[in-house]
């Protein structure tokens, strides 16, 4: 199986919770390559080298983007778009509003278009990273938006 690039997003009220998550199931995680906006990204690796011991911390791949707020959700939607994520774990803030909204609903919209599987809660989270497709090279279909790009106007 190849790597899968596993994108962690979490809003700051959702961010213990995403790292108890990955406390819980670091060891499936570690084999894949990691993106993580910047502060989500520097929880993310503090926890995973908490868990590691020093001889098998190389193995780490994590890349932290800027901090959602300053443009990390746009470079991960754009990283999207390119088809460079295969699974999303984003625990966005259902209660607070965020300075940066217009944002999220961007990067939840393109990973719709994008056909990314994207859980937005922990029991998602569980789901994805528990289905035997989690461990194969499962491709999602993905339209190629022909009919869109070939419109005439
Ligand atoms: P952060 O960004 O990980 O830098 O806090 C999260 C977000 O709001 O998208």
């Amino acid at each position: 199986m190849n790597p899968k690039t596993i994108a962690l997003v979490a809003h700051d009220n959702r961010k213990a919770e995403l790292i108890d998550w990955v406390g819980w199931n670091w060891e499936q995680l570690l084999p894949h390559k990691l993106v993580c906006t910047g502060t989500t990204g520097r929880l993310v690796e503090a926890m995973l080298r908490e868990k590691l011991s020093d001889s098998i911390e190389s193995s780490l791949d994590i890349t932290l983007l800027k901090s959602g707020p300053l443009g990390g959700d746009q470079q991960l939607g754009a990283k999207i778009a390119e088809g460079e994520v295969d699974l999303f774990i984003f625990l966005w803030d259902p209660m607070t509003a965020q300075p940066h909204d217009v944002d999220v609903k961007a990067l939840l919209r393109i990973s719709t278009m994008y056909n990314v599987p994207t859980a937005c809660n922990r029991s998602t989270a569980d789901y994805l990273i528990s289905s035997p497709l989690f461990n194969s090279d499962y491709l999602p279909a993905n339209s190629d938006f022909a009919e869109y790009k070939n419109r005439k106007l």
